[in-house]
């Protein structure tokens, strides 16, 4: 029998899934918490939690048989991930089950500020009657265009083409299969944006999308155009939303999420163009339900059948060979991250050599790889758990070449990326069962440990590159920590890696590309030290 705690208000759609599914019982006590929760918790195998409950360390240490801590939501930041995984308890959650409620407060935006609702409304409630003011626009024949286009890029793609919208998106990491499959057209970003009339943002904020829309992408799009935010706050820098507004350059904008939120300068009040929601992209009654349902199956299935859907963590089936399989783990996550680092377009498949030391546990080396080579597509949390389910979803294949027979391949892991018509390789071994090398990038040997800040580039092997690059750095106050060349042939293309102490920022970047013989520049981040 396993038993099963839920200290929240779960809808009772979600507790009766599991209350009806034998071999499972349900302690249901909203309210729980304090040391009411640390008794209970004691004898339990799996925990529902949402946000108003907090599974801390001193929780996860009364908790002596507990397998599984489902969160229904996405957000697990009241759960102590590091304390759960060093235990071996999988925390799930539901990353889906919001996706509807986004995709039709996009299409509420979208219908609302073609059609004015807002003032219209407003100005007709205030006792006025005015028809030609606020005449509108029909989305059908419009085109839609999408930038990222993941779980609600899809869901607002169907709804917009059941309005007859014709969708582009823009999603550097998604296939034309899967574009094709969407029924969508792929479009590189300026092109959406000059061509589009409603341009709506469905991707994560990181390093690489934050200001993705400044004033420039603005001003390229139609003056009529309309701008819709239920992502994330800070992928468009506000003041040049703000200034193509009021410059008359933008037709309107629909925003969910601020780069403050709440927002501290409400600079959209008065403009009757924009429409603000407080973060709203989740709130339905539905998606709670939804939430409910879905913890409950996922957090059943695991239970009955061990099948582990969305897991935020690393369910540890054989933890006594975790400690040995690390710096093989931790080696693939670096090479797929540099792997991604080198080559930016979509990938469709991720084809993975192992050795004797790995290739029984393919799996888990395989899903490393793939964290590192996702980690900038997606604000989902990729772990070794739920890695590959996400290759799956975005069309990744992963076939793995067994080299186990090869006694020099003992230690080898290499992964070869199919980009289009373009391939790239990376391999590399791990030192006395302990230290990660990074041995090969493309058709260059090297000899690199996989720590630091890294600029990768191709250079013409000619007298002065190396001090030239040098020089260049050092104005621009980059202490270089260290530089490995590889090459084929004295004269031919060599390949540079310099381990840099700090960010190099992209103009500089730029600039650094123009030197006379230098190549394409890739700037990899490896940080400081190994993590599972
Ligand atoms: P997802 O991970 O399924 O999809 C994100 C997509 O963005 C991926 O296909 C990825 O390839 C793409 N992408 C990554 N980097 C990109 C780039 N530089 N340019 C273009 N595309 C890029 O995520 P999702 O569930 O569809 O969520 C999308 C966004 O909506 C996320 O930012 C999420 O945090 C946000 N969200 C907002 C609310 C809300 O309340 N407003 C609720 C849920 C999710």
């Amino acid at each position: 029998m396993a038993e099963v705690l839920i200290p929240t208000r779960l809808s009772p759609e979600g507790v009766a899934i599991l209350n009806d599914t034998p071999g499972i019982t349900v302690d249901f006590r909203p309210g729980l918490k304090g040391a009411e929760l640390l008794e209970a918790i004691a004898g339990v195998d799996a925990v529902i939690i949402r946000s108003d409950s907090t599974i801390d360390a001193a929780v996860i240490a009364a908790a002596k048989r507990l397998k599984l801590i489902g969160r229904a939501g996405v957000g697990v930041e009241n759960v102590d991930l590091t304390a759960a995984t060093a235990r071996g308890i999988a925390v799930l959650n539901t990353p889906a089950a919001n996706s509807i409620a986004v995709a039709e407060l996009t299409m509420a935006m979208m219908l609302a500020l073609t059609r004015k609702l807002v003032p219209a409304d407003r100005s007709t409630k205030e006792g006025r009657w005015e028809k030609s003011a606020y005449a509108g626009h029909e989305l059908l024949g419009k085109t839609l265009g999408l930038v990222g286009f993941g779980r609600i890029g899809h869901e607002v793609a169907k709804r917009a083409t059941a309005f007859g919208m014709t969708v582009i998106a823009y999603d550097p990491f998604i296939t034309e299969a899967a574009a094709d499959a969407a029924r969508i057209k792929l479009s590189p970003l300026p092109e959406l944006l000059q061509t589009a009339d409603v341009v709506s943002l469905h991707l994560p904020l990181n390093d690489k999308t934050r200001g993705l829309l400044g004033a420039a992408q603005l001003g390229s799009m139609k003056p009529s155009a309309f701008l819709i935010n239920a992502s994330r706050g800070g992928i468009v820098e506000e003041q040049a939303l703000r200034d193509a507004l009021v410059a008359g350059k933008l037709g309107g904008c629909g925003l969910d999420v601020f780069e403050t939120e709440p927002p501290t300068d409400h600079w959209f009040a008065g403009m009757d163009n924009v429409i603000v929601t407080p973060h709203l992209g989740a709130s339905t009654a539905e998606s709670q339900t939804k939430v409910a349902i879905e913890i409950a199956e996922t957090v059943r299935d695991a239970l009955t059948s061990g099948i582990f859907r969305n897991a935020v963590n690393l369910p540890l089936h054989d933890a006594s060979d975790l400690p040995r399989l690390l710096p093989y783990v931790h080696l693939a996550e670096q090479l797929g991250l540099l792997l991604r680092g080198l080559e930016d377009g979509p990938c469709s498949s991720l084809t993975l050599e192992l050795g004797a030391q790995t290739v029984g546990e393919a799996k888990l080396v395989v899903a490393a790889a793939l964290k590192g080579f996702l980690a900038l597509e997606t604000d989902s949390q990729v772990t070794l758990v739920n890695a590959l389910q996400i290759a799956d979803e975005r069309h990744i294949r992963v076939p793995v070449i067994d080299q186990a027979s090869q006694a020099s391949l003992n230690a080898f892991i290499s992964l070869e990326g199919s980009f289009g018509a373009t391939k790239r390789t990376v391999s590399g071994v791990v030192d006395n069962n302990t230290m990660p090398r990074v041995r090969q990038i493309d058709e260059f040997t090297i000899d690199i440990a996989p720590t630091g800040r890294v600029l990768i580039f191709t250079n013409r092997d000619r007298p002065g590159v190396i001090g030239a690059v040098g020089a260049f750095l050092g104005q621009a106050n980059i202490n270089i920590a260290s530089w490995v060349q590889g090459r084929r042939q004295p004269g031919g293309t060599a390949l540079g890696i310099v381990t840099v102490d700090d960010p190099v920022p992209d103009p500089v970047l730029r600039e650094l590309s123009k030197l006379p013989n230098m190549g394409r520049i890739t700037e990899v981040n490896w940080g400081d030290s190994a993590k599972a």
